[in-house]
């Protein structure tokens, strides 16, 4: 084992920093991972642009690695062996609230880093926390603190296929879980990127029998992986009238869901799943982009009974299932993982997040 460890940091917007560090001792309740995979999503490009509120930060949330030093309180609690391959979730833990108690550890203060200055999570959390500087991806080793979670990866599942854990689990958990998608359910998913594309799979696997999916002009490859996938129409809004196909491909009936899953499309995205989700009773899933809505459609949206589900991260039991529809090979997933980058190009990685034209599944790997 090395006795420093080099990792990305971000100082300011869209500036990184590669800093050493010493290797970190290790508390009886805690353990240390070496980092296979950081995967970068779209909020890493947003989040990268920021100034930042405290000290620096060592970004990457969705991780996967090894794990290579533990204390005896962490191996027991968590039946982990060393040398194993896990999956850390980027929310921790407090134990004691109504949210842990139920598995919804995203939702507990502990780990909220927008309303709680001391909550830790892993990939935005400063590194003059108290824990460690060591929390974020970005680097060869990642801490975990004493009240992680952690999930093992199944054998056999490649590191960098793990590494779409994340993106999977949102789809099941917002599409299956609050969106109720099952069997002949109709979805409308906007955005063909990781996240709309890992929605399709978790829609086709739970039996939507019509699944559209939307993209622009730029993403003529993306939206051929989503038909791949088990996308039945998929729609370029630039080239066609979105609407139109939809309620062609329903028969005239819209859809049962909407899911939002663009970036940097404004309110475009909502206002067409309002349009297209059913007469009566349809669900749209919204992700908070922009801070406020001018002339939001509140009267259509109440005559048209419409459901609205906020687009929040996921839960336990949507990662495990999210790591067991990875390891099923059931669908050509690794159609999705695009690009990988060593820890010295992360500014690259970043930047190749809804840049490039084919990227859609963006890795680090410290150690390539
Ligand atoms: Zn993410
Ligand atoms: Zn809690």
């Amino acid at each position: 084992m090395v006795d420093k460890v080099l990792a990305q940091v971000r100082v300011g917007p869209s500036e990184l920093e590669l800093r050493e560090f010493d290797m970190p001792d290790v508390a009886d309740d805690c353990a240390l991972m070496r980092v296979e995979v950081a995967g970068i999503c779209g909020t890493d490009v947003k989040m990268y642009k920021e100034q930042l509120k405290g000290a620096p930060i060592i970004m990457g949330h969705e991780n996967i690695g090894i794990l290579e030093k533990a204390g005896s309180e962490f191996l027991k609690r968590t039946g982990l062996k060393i040398g194993d391959r896990i999956f850390p979730e980027h929310y921790t833990s407090c134990g004691q609230c109504e949210h842990c108690h139920s598995g919804q550890y995203r939702h507990c203060i502990g780990t909220d880093w927008r309303f709680n200055p001391k909550g830790i999570r892993l990939g935005y959390t400063a590194i003059d926390n108290d824990h460690s500087p060591l929390l974020g991806g970005l680097s060869q080793y990642i801490y975990l603190p004493a009240n992680a979670v952690v999930h093992k990866v199944p054998d056999g599942l490649d590191p960098e296929l793990a590494g779409v854990v994340t993106p999977m689990a949102n789809g099941i958990e917002w599409a299956l879980f609050d969106c109720n998608v099952g069997y002949d359910t109709s979805v409308l998913i906007q955005g063909p990127g990781q996240q709309g594309l890992s929605q399709v799979v978790a829609c086709k696997q739970a039996g939507a029998s019509m699944i559209i999916v939307t993209g622009t002009a730029k993403d003529s490859r993306r939206l051929e992986i989503a038909k791949e996938l088990g996308a039945d129409v998929v729609i370029d809004v630039t080239a066609e009238d979105p609407l139109e196909k939809i309620l062609e491909a329903t028969n005239g009936r819209g859809v049962d869901v909407a899911l939002d899953c663009t970036a940097g499309a404004g309110t475009k995205a909502i206002l067409l799943g309002i349009e297209a989700l059913k007469r009566k009773c349809g669900t749209l899933l919204i992700q908070g982009e922009m801070a406020d809505f001018p002339n939001f459609p509140v009267g259509k949206v109440t005559v048209k009974a419409i459901t609205i589900k906020s687009a929040r991260g996921h839960s336990y039991k949507a990662c495990e299932l999210a790591l067991k529809q990875l390891a099923s090979k059931r669908f050509p997933l690794e159609k999705i993982t695009t690009h990988r980058f060593a820890l010295k190009d992360a500014d690259v990685a970043i930047k190749a997040v809804g840049g490039a034209e084919d990227a859609i599944h963006v890795s680090i790997m410290p150690w390539m």
